[in-house]
């Protein structure tokens, strides 16, 4: 009806076509106040109710405790790189970070800068094809709190349990799993993702975090990088994404639409089985990553064990057919589809029929 293609990109990424009907259906005249939302004063009750309704879908959908604060903040899941160890560092309590590949790394670049770091596991040796096992990792317990990713975007690894860190906060950043699994909220310090990839359009950083742990910033921290700033304020400190934040209220009513994140998680399941199962019957495509470590949400696999000529070719007819954004990242190569919470199963079917007619063309 919309012409609408498959669309694997990483981020930003496909989004549910029912709400962004509904944000269509709304975009002139927003609930009845004969405005759009970005026309909105932030200030006003109109847009505080948005906002307050996306914080309490977001809580509601994600299971939050009130000891945790629900921020929506910019400058994405990068400045939450030097923001994080900003606000948490304890001085002469190195951070423990866990290096599973780009985005970690680009963490830790941004942690030394402002704090010391201990690296105590790293699969970089194995180029990030797999998650270290527990017992590679060796925990200080007197960190100031612990670096990890969840989902490696580029790597297409992804935890699929967390490290027990006692005392020490964990910090994770969810940036490309964030609600597409159920998780225990308790059992983190502070959760960080950029909302393009599961939770709307760019422009809006969701933190989720422990309250007494944003008490630890001292007054040298600029305000605008202090969580403790935006929890007084109910992230309206400045301006903030009115739209981004709009769209994200969107995006939880239909997460609860559709079952919550439990049933997500099964589509989610389902859907990177189907193509995990399509690339492992078949010997002209492979998976480099180490079977348990596999992400749902970022399916990497190659050609030939790594043909960059028939993956270019891979990537145009596909393109051609439809589908795009299949190509790896520039730094990996090989290809890659990204199954994100709003992608449909008619993708996954769809590619993995245009998988097997390539194959019998060019295996
Ligand atoms: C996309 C991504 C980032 C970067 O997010 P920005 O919002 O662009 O800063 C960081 N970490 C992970 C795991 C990502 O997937």
């Amino acid at each position: 009806m919309y012409n609408r293609i498959f669309n694997f990109s990483a981020g930003p990424s496909v989004l549910p076509v029912p709400v962004l009907e509904k944000a269509r259906d709304e975009m002139l005249n927003c609930r009845g106040h004969g405005m759009s939302v970005m026309e909105m004063s932030h200030r006003s009750k109109m847009y505080s109710d948005i906002r307050d309704s996306a914080e309490a879908s977001i809580r509601r959908v994600m299971n939050i405790s009130d000891d945790y604060a629900v921020l929506f903040l910019q400058g994405g899941a990068s400045l939450q790189f030097a923001m994080v160890p900003m606000n948490l560092y304890l001085s002469d309590k190195p951070v423990d970070v866990i290096d599973t590949g780009s985005w970690t790394s680009k963490a830790i670049v941004e942690i030394n800068k402002i704090a010391k770091s201990r690296l105590v596991a790293s699969s970089k040796s194995d180029k990030y094809t797999r998650i270290p096992t527990s017992d590679e990792i060796s925990l200080n317990p007197d960190a100031s709190y612990v670096h990890l990713a969840s989902n490696n975007t580029i790597y297409g690894t992804q935890w699929h349990s967390f490290i027990d860190t006692g005392d020490v906060p964990l910090v994770v950043d969810m940036s490309s799993d964030i609600l597409s699994y159920e998780i225990d909220v308790s059992k983190f310090g502070l959760i960080f993702a950029g909302a393009q990839k599961n939770i709307g359009p760019a422009g809006v950083t969701l933190v989720i975090i422990r309250r007494d742990l944003a008490e630890r910033a001292t007054d040298n921290v600029p305000t605008m990088l202090k969580y403790a700033t935006h929890i007084k304020k109910d992230s309206m400190y400045n301006t903030p994404a009115t739209f981004g934040i709009y769209f994200i209220d969107l995006v939880m009513d239909w997460i609860e639409g559709e079952g919550g994140i439990s049933a997500i998680a099964e589509r989610n399941k389902a859907q990177a089985k189907y193509l995990y199962n399509a690339i492992d019957e078949s010997d002209f495509y492979t998976s480099p990553v180490s079977s348990e470590s596999r992400s749902t949400m970022n399916v990497v696999f190659l050609i030939q064990g790594g043909n960059p000529e028939l993956e270019k070719k891979f990537v145009a007819e596909a393109t051609e057919a439809n589908m795009v954004n299949l190509k790896g990242h520039r730094s990996v190569g090989g290809l890659r589809a990204s199954l994100y919470n709003a992608q449909p199963m008619s993708a996954v079917e769809a590619l993995v029929s245009f998988m097997n007619d390539f194959e019998s063309k060019n295996g």
